[in-house]
């Protein structure tokens, strides 16, 4: 079997849908807008024009849950043309609280894999979305000790991944990423000479789809994250 090599310093862990569940709580929020707004149009159409409002903010709000939130308002405002009431407003707000105040749900191994490379590497977290609520799903995790540090980033491109291993102070090949999302754990980190290894989710939000994988020996796939430890010399 082909393993990484005894130089990694740093592992970081992608945090949504790699240590916790994040995904599908998105989609259960967009079926709730769907069913508020329903009226105002058929349920694909509400979904794509969602979809075209987030990626539409995405530059100026940055990811998570409250930048979605404001999505979902302004798609409420475009879908009814301008007729959406107080009273679906105020819900829309609620459906976002409610995504903010959810008990964290950590995914399965998380822990006793964790527990095993804490006491031989550095492990850190690295993930997008909002600063606050990520922060706040750390501390209610009860795996926050097991991480050096958590690194929230606006954008997870090569030149994110450059300014992280700056802030570390290590070599591309002293580092290992862990995450569920090719583009934005795996292509980055490799394209930068570090190594990745991919453990897919079920669900994948649109935006971080791409259909091919990176063809190089620093990139590897799993399909349980335990299995990370069998590739970890
Ligand atoms: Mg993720």
């Amino acid at each position: 079997m082909k393993l990484i090599p005894g130089d990694i310093k740093v592992i970081g862990f992608d945090a949504d849908d790699t240590l916790w569940v994040n995904e599908p709580y998105y989609r259960e929020a967009e079926d709730q807008f769907v069913k508020l707004v329903s009226t105002h149009g058929v349920e694909e159409d509400i979904s794509a024009a969602l979809f075209r409002t987030e990626i539409g903010n995405l530059q100026l709000y940055g990811y998570g849950i409250k930048a979605f939130m404001l999505s979902l308002v302004e798609c409420a405002i475009t879908i009814t043309g301008g007729k959406v009431t107080p009273d679906t407003i105020e819900q829309i707000i609620g459906i976002g609280k409610g995504m903010l105040q959810r008990p964290i749900e950590l995914l399965e191994d998380v822990k006793p894999v964790l527990e095993k490379l804490a006491p031989r590497y550095r492990l850190i977290v690295a993930t997008k979305g909002d600063l606050l609520d990520q922060e706040r799903k750390m501390k209610r995790s009860s795996i926050s000790s097991f991480f050096h540090h958590i690194e929230v980033m606006s954008d997870k491109q090569e030149q994110n991944y450059i300014q992280l291993l700056h802030h570390l102070d290590i070599e591309p090949c002293e580092f290992l990423m862990v995450g569920n999302s090719l583009k934005s754990d795996v292509i980055p980190t490799i394209n930068l000479g570090a190594y990745a290894i991919h453990v897919p989710y079920h669900t994948t939000w649109a935006h971080e789809e791409v259909d091919w994988e990176p063809d190089s020996d620093r990139f590897f796939q799993v399909d349980q994250l335990r299995e990370i430890l069998d590739i970890i010399s």
